[in-house]
């Protein structure tokens, strides 16, 4: 697989040519993948996005790939050729051999022989990949780099385009639904929605998952069950995957003779891909289970109050996990205290240290809430153990007018530390009033009261799997007399 000079510029004209078109974003992209594929003499092209929290590879356009292909499951960015993702350019010599390949029986099938990943980038970072298939092993020229570096550029610039797309249609589904004065506003939605669904029960299915900020994908895989000879006779393709529960969806409605005949084709599918977890469920089906994993209404009592769900518990686990690596990077060689203030950080400092790879010391503070004595925040309970001379990192759920975190900065640093740094879960920067430096910050969330995954309101919620804004009805009293702050006796 080697282009020739005259190749590449055809390519790079086409490829240009499309990207300013009024074409669909779709048909872009799969034109910029036939182009580049015929460039380098490939048998096939894919451009793939990444999704912003880097999990899933979402492929944006195609050539030369058949059906089964590009359906053969959710590609996971982190296992599916994850140096890409570093900004590396991989080449698999033999696709039905190499451990990297997702789906190698898929690739035989396929006739796929050696694969070549390259990487998009944005600034620096992978936002996606040009992925070049042959049926031959190919030889791999600089002229070939030189080519994929122009057309991985036009991809960039292309995605910038796409997330302005999906912004735009977000914006208007969502002005359309809020002009429906009974209608919750719509929620950003963590999940890349198809242009139309094939059942409006999937679209009120994909906006529950949406509500609950449970992650889904639509028809990612398509399982052959069936075979003519060589030749597939019948496939199936589940309407939903949910990468957090590793669970496939089928929805259905309660005729009776549609059940019975997905039924069938489920006994099936579950006999060839026997490590394939799948439900057919009807919309109240699905409501029971989530009530199971304490959302949704029947899990009603633990979630009254919610007006809406900000992180679910997954995508907090991930954030935590990027926090605790980084972490354990910069201490790397060293031993660390690490000092959390009672009652809210419970639930993040023990996922967070489960995480950090390093010799680690715990020890623990509570603050009594603001009194009105001169002294901003009362020391209810100090260190169990002498700080100085150590490696200290404050261990803080939410920062909000940072008064708290200033005072105990103070105190520590009293104690001589070697060195003293933050790590806050929350920062809700819009309302702050003493200026901290925070060296890792979980997430930045808007000025609006939080409770779940260990932070309360009024001793209750803590309990919450997810990170929810409040209703302002229930905060309201409050309001009338001063800013909401936990009226537990500690954070
Ligand atoms: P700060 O001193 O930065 O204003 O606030 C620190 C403490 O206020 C936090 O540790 C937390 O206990 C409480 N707090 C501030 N904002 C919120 C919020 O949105 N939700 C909850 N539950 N507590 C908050």
């Amino acid at each position: 697989m080697t282009g020739s000079r005259g190749s590449y510029y055809l390519a790079l004209k086409q490829i240009a040519k499309a990207a300013n078109s009024s074409l669909s974003l779709r048909k872009i992209f799969n034109s910029v993948a036939k182009s580049t594929a015929k460039a380098l003499q490939a048998n096939g092209c894919r451009i793939l996005l990444l999704d912003p929290p880097k999990k899933y590879l979402i492929t944006m356009g195609s050539h030369g790939l058949s059906d089964l292909y590009l359906r053969k499951g959710p590609l996971d960015a982190q296992k599916s050729l994850p140096e890409i993702l570093d900004g590396e350019v991989v080449i698999i010599a033999d696709a039905t051999k190499d451990k990297r390949v997702q789906h190698p029986e898929i690739a035989q099938a396929q006739g796929v022989s050696s694969i070549l990943g390259f990487p998009v980038l944005e600034k620096e970072e992978t936002v996606g990949e040009i992925r070049v298939y042959t049926r031959e092993p190919h030889q791999f020229s600089e002229g070939d780099t030189s080519f994929l570096t122009s057309v991985a550029n036009i991809c960039a610039v292309l995605f910038e385009k796409a997330e302005l797309h999906q912004f735009l249609a977000q914006n208007h589904e969502a002005s359309k639904r809020q002009a429906r004065a009974d209608q919750a506003p719509q929620l950003p939605t963590t999940s890349l929605r198809p242009s139309e669904f094939a059942h409006p029960s999937e679209d009120d299915f994909a906006r529950l998952l949406d509500f609950y900020r449970i992650e889904w994908l639509y028809e990612p895989r398509a399982f052959p069950l069936r075979w003519n000879g060589n030749d597939i006779a019948e496939m199936f393709t589940p309407d939903f995957y949910l990468p957090e529960l590793d669970l496939y969806i089928e929805l259905t409605t309660l005729k009776q003779d549609l059940i019975t005949a997905k039924n069938r084709k489920l006994r099936r599918l579950r006999e060839l891909y026997p490590e394939i977890n799948i439900k057919l469920l009807t919309k109240n089906d699905f409501i029971r289970l989530l009530a199971k994993y304490g959302y949704g209404p029947l899990g009603e009592a633990k979630i009254e109050g919610v007006s809406r769900i900000l992180y679910s518990h997954a995508q907090i686990q991930r954030r935590v996990r990027a926090l605790a690596r980084r972490i354990s990077r910069d201490y790397a060689g060293q031993r660390l205290v690490i000092v959390g203030i009672l009652k809210g950080v419970i639930c993040f400092m023990a996922d967070l240290m489960q995480h950090i790879s390093l010799p680690v010391t715990l020890d623990l503070m509570a603050v009594s809430p603001y009194e009105s004595d001169g002294e901003v925040v009362k020391i209810t309970r100090d260190l169990d153990s002498s700080i100085t001379g150590q490696h200290v990192l404050m261990i803080e759920d939410i920062v909000d007018t940072g008064m708290t975190l200033n005072y105990i900065l103070s105190h520590l640093s009293a104690h001589n530390p070697a060195s003293l740094r933050v790590c806050t879960l929350l920062d809700k920067r819009a309302r702050r009033l003493v200026n901290v430096s925070l060296d890792y910050i979980g997430f930045e969330i808007p000025d609006e009261f939080v409770v779940g995954y260990g932070l309360d309101y009024k001793g209750e919620y803590r309990n919450l799997p997810f990170i929810a804004i409040l209703r302002p009805e229930v905060t309201k009293e409050d309001d009338a007399e001063a800013q909401p702050g936990p009226s537990d006796a500690q954070h």
